[in-house]
């Protein structure tokens, strides 16, 4: 199978498939967030800097894998409003 991912512009849905297996191969299927209660097999791809703060949705450097439980975990203390620090 080729890896040569050149194709960015189709679906987002198609485009969002084939990045999250890239990502989950890269990470080797385990989850990079660690946090308490983490189940380590990652099943979804976390955005590192989140779409939200203006995280690109495609780009491997902002993306790992994460097991469902740190994915929800992360996703819950970022619900708060982000504060200013500058
Ligand atoms: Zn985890």
């Amino acid at each position: 199978m080729a890896c040569t991912v050149k194709r960015w512009n189709k679906t987002y849905g198609s485009t969002w498939r084939n990045v999250r297996r890239h990502v989950l191969d890269r990470d080797q299927y385990r989850c990079q967030i660690a946090m308490p209660g983490c189940t380590v097999t990652a099943t979804q791809v976390d955005h590192v800097i989140p779409l939200a703060f203006g995280g690109s949705p495609f780009d491997m450097a902002n993306l790992r894998a994460s097991c469902a439980s740190c994915n929800a975990g992360r996703s819950n203390k970022l619900r708060r409003k982000p504060s200013r620090t500058w």
